[in-house]
């Protein structure tokens, strides 16, 4: 099995970026933000116990993370692409530490790089349809809709979501910078780490990131 890694900021497009590589490059895609909000529906043991975090945005604990990440790879045969772990410098050297166990290969960590100020207008001039069901997304400079405010395909009012704004952006960047980087600087400098300049269109991106999987997968 090889693991790849994929890393990027909040608004850096990489929750997009990743499932498009799965798609081509016929990986499994592992998010460990997707296998919490499942536990925490279907309240098993540890969904119940990480509910609080995943309610108030706070990061759940290195063990448990682990723990659901380990034993999903147990069964794994091919390609893994990461999505969100790992988060910290310790979730890091614990799946070093287990590939070397399972003598599995680690592949590619790709970094998308965004700058503060690119990220900062592209979540605050987010705005998304009021209208759960629907839930499209719009961009106040970059996807507007064709009436001001009101959304293009159920008529739904435009809303702000409220860790959209700028003060909450700049709590998430400061919280996402405290973790993200010391994590980072790990893989920074190995064989296999690549960064992706991700400023433009997500075209443009994802073929410059295909163009390093294809050298790998
Ligand atoms: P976001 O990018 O908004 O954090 P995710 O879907 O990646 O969204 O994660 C949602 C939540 O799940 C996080 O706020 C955190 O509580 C938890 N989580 C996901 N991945 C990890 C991880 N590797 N370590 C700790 N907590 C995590």
């Amino acid at each position: 099995m090889r693991l790849h890694l994929i890393f990027g900021a909040p608004g850096s497009g990489k929750g997009s970026l990743a499932k498009l590589v799965n798609e081509k490059f016929a990986l499994t895609h592992l998010s460990t933000g997707d296998i919490l909000r499942d536990s925490v529906s279907k309240e098993t043991e540890v969904g119940l116990r990480v509910k609080a975090s995943m309610a108030n945005g706070t990061l759940v604990d290195d063990d448990t993370v682990n723990g659901i990440v380990f034993a999903r790879l147990q069964d794994e045969t091919r390609g893994v692409l990461f999505d969100g772990y790992p988060r910290t410098l310790k979730q890091a050297i614990a799946l070093d530490d287990f590939l070397s166990k399972t003598g599995s290969e680690f592949g590619l960590v790709v970094y998308i790089d965004v700058p503060m100020s690119v990220l900062e207008s592209r979540i605050v001039g987010r705005r998304v349809c009021g209208n759960n069901a629907c839930g499209a997304i719009y961009h106040v400079v970059r996807k507007k809709p064709v009436v001001d405010g009101i959304c293009d395909f159920c008529n739904g009012l435009l809303i702000q979501r409220s860790d959209d704004t700028s003060q909450a952006f700049h709590a998430r960047m400061a919280e996402f910078n405290a973790t993200y980087e010391p994590m980072l600087a790990h893989y920074r400098g190995k064989p296999n780490y690549r960064q992706v300049d991700g400023i433009g269109l997500p075209d443009e991106v994802f073929n410059a990131i295909s163009m390093l999987y294809e050298e790998y997968v």
